[in-house]
Order: C-alpha cells, then structure tokens, then sequence
C-alpha cells in the first residue's frame, strides 16, 4: 500500500460542490482582487483569532516582508530569529536590509530558545522573530517579556500554526504583528498562494493596509513605499469555504499524531530508536508537520520511500549553512541544536483525511525497519540511548 505524505484531493472531494460553485460565482463576479470575499475572509480572520486587524496578502513570505516593512525594519538594525525553518523567515529579514542574528532552537521543541534569545539581544535588536514550528507555538512568555523591557517588537511566523494556542493564546496574536500562509499544504491552504497579517495595533494596520497596494492611500497617492501584495478574491472565496472545517480538521491531525505516539510505545521504539514529538505544556499542537526524530533519519526515510511511504525532511540545512547566507559568516558547529534536528528529523503523513489502514502501514514500515535493519546490526542499546541525550 502507496501512503501518501499530504492528498488533498480527498480535502477537495469532500468540499467539491461548495468549492466549485464558490471558484464560479467569483468567476461571475468580475471582482477578482480584494472586494467583498477578501474583506469577509479578514473579518472571519479576525473574529477566529480574536484580534482586532486582519489583512489579506498575496503569501505568507510577503506576510513576513510586509511585517517588517511595516514596523520599519532596514539597514543596521538586527532581528532574533530560529536557524532551523522555511526560508521565508530569514529572506524577508535579509530583504529589508536588516541583519538576521540566530539564536539556536529547543531540542525537544524545534522552536527558538528564549535563552539563546536573551544571549543575544543588542541595541541594534529591532526585532525578535520566532517560528511557531510544523505547528507548534514556541515558548513565547519569556520571548515577550524581554521585547517588553526593551522596547522591542515580536513578530510570530504563524505560517505552519494557525489554530495553535500557547496559554490560550492564539498563534500569531501574542506578538506586535502575526503572519499566516494559506500556501495549500498549510492547515488553512488555498488553491495558489496567500496568506494573512494580524495585529492589535491600529497605526501598523493601517500602515500594512497601505503597503499591500504600494503605500497608496488615496490612489495614487503613496505615503510609503509597498508593493503589490494583494490577495486574489478567488483565494479568498475557497478559503471561507474552508474556514469552517478548520477545527475539525485540526482535531483528525491532532488524534492521527495521538495514535502515531500511542502505537511508537506500544512497539517499544520509544525512548531508544525514535523520539515523537513533545507537545509542550500549555501549548495545543495543531500539527502542520508530524515530525520524528531518529539517529538512522537517512536509512528509514530510505527503506519508507522504497515501500512508498510519503516522508520528508523540514529542513535538511539550517540558515546558517545557506549558501546564501553565507556573507553571515556562519560555520559548522554555531547552533548544535538546529544542526542536529536537521540530521535526524523526518516528517510523516498526517494529514486529517489519513486512513487508519494507511497509519498502520506507516507504524508497520518503521516498525519493520528497526527490528529488521538496526537489530540486526546488533546496537548497543545504551549507546544509542546515550547518543540520544547528547
Ligand atoms: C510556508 C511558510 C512560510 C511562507 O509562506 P508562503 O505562503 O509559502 O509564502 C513562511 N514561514 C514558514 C515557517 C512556513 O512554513
């Protein structure tokens, strides 16, 4: 049996009749960018999260540009964010011309450190920028305190989080500025590109509102340099077809992670042959990634791809170690932590629609893997359990 990493063809057979006549009637409309269905979907946006601004942009990567344009981010001025993310993250600081600063992720989490973040705020810190990682909310309390004191701003990349909370918080509503992607493989995924930026703030919603058009307010009238960072109405329209599945959706995610965890003990590959994710106190994972973490990463998703099986690595290299960052000046060794999560982590199917036949073929293949492969080799078990604290 093939399993899949992410069908959404199922998610779109289920919502067929609705989506289809949605994508229709915006077709009829002639309104194709922002309008009615754009401004809804930021209402309904605003109500979910219980923030007071919502805007509507072209992705999440502009969300993050738009952010940091907004809040007046550029050349000299530094930000504190995670080595270990998608790329979006550290390209919008780099964009805006200011210097990215890392400060290396919790092993156990995979999202920024406060510790590390407090070790490295200077005057220069504009900025700190923390990832809600594969849909989990990092250990923002500390995180908000330290920007309190020091008159720093926080912006969230929610991109892989919306829905998650933190204290009972939402993602993305606990900082200055929160920034959601409606990229498909999201929680919340269109069908193309888009995505949100929420705040509190009324002066930034405005600037940011602003800023999607290429600073126009009126037309043609620019008080601020922007872009073109709108959103198309048909995005729009699919995704308040899809808004009101988005919790339903979130709990199939969270009971196939629950069953993955629940069946890894019941084999015994927990504590020695895999780790399974944490699930941080106060924090509801909404599970954008299901992600394991393994010393063997590169043999399993080896023999997984070869009995067709869907996995995949977030993220094999971290900022650090990018080619394009290297006028950083980063070197092998700077974030131990982030490197290692980059060798040995493996994102497995999980997506709401996953049949249990399917889980089972997952949890089968790894099971198989490790009794098969690694026993064989004959491990030395308080080796590899050494080798896993480390
Ligand atoms: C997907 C993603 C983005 C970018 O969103 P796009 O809509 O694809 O531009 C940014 N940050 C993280 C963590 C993401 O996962």
């Amino acid at each position: 049996m093939k399993v899949p990493l992410l069908d959404l063809g199922r998610q779109y057979a289920a919502l067929q009749e609705q989506l289809e006549s949605a994508l229709l009637e915006t077709a009829r409309s002639t309104q194709y960018i922002n309008g009615p269905k754009v401004e809804m979907l930021e209402r309904k946006m605003a109500e979910y999260l219980g923030i007071r601004y919502a805007v509507a942009v072209s992705s999440g990567t502009d969300a993050l540009l738009m952010a940091l344009m907004a809040l007046g981010v550029g050349p000299g001025d530094e930000v504190i964010t995670t080595p270990y993310s998608f790329f979006a993250t550290v390209g919008a600081i780099v964009r805006v011309g200011a210097r990215p600063v890392f400060a290396d992720i919790d092993p156990d989490t995979y999202t920024i450190d406060p510790h590390q973040v407090a070790c490295r705020i200077t005057e220069r810190t504009k900025v700190i920028l923390p990832v809600h990682l594969f849909g989990q909310c990092a250990d923002m309390e500390p995180i908000l305190e330290m920007a309190e004191q020091r008159n720093i701003a926080v912006v969230e990349d929610a991109a892989q989080a919306i829905g998650a909370t933190y204290k009972g918080k939402y993602a993305g509503t606990m900082g200055t500025i929160g920034c959601f992607s409606f990229f498909p493989s999201k929680n919340l995924g269109g069908m193309g590109d888009g995505g949100l930026v929420v705040t509190d703030d009324p002066d930034l919603a405005d600037r940011l509102l602003r800023l999607r058009n290429h600073g126009a307010k009126p037309k043609y009238y620019h008080s601020l340099v922007g872009g073109n960072f709108r959103l198309d109405a048909i995005q729009a329209a699919v995704l308040l077809v899809k808004l009101p599945y988005l919790e339903q959706w979130t709990e199939a995610r969270q009971e196939n992670a629950a069953w993955y965890i629940q069946q890894f003990h019941h084999h015994g590959l927990v504590p020695y042959y895999l780790k399974p994710p944490t699930i941080a106190a106060g924090c509801r994972h909404v599970f954008n990634q299901f992600v394991i973490r393994t010393p063997w990463r590169d043999a399993l998703m080896e023999q997984l791809r070869q009995r067709g099986i869907g996995c995949e690595v977030y993220y094999p290299r971290p900022f650090h170690l990018q080619e394009a960052l290297a006028f950083l000046g980063g070197k092998p060794g700077d974030y131990p932590h982030a490197e290692q999560a980059a060798q040995q982590s493996l994102a497995l199917p999980i997506f709401p629609e996953l049949r249990l036949e399917e889980r089972q073929e997952v949890v089968q293949a790894i099971t198989d893997f490790y009794h098969q492969t690694i026993k064989q080799e004959n491990i030395n078990l308080e080796m590899i359990h050494k080798r896993s604290a480390a």
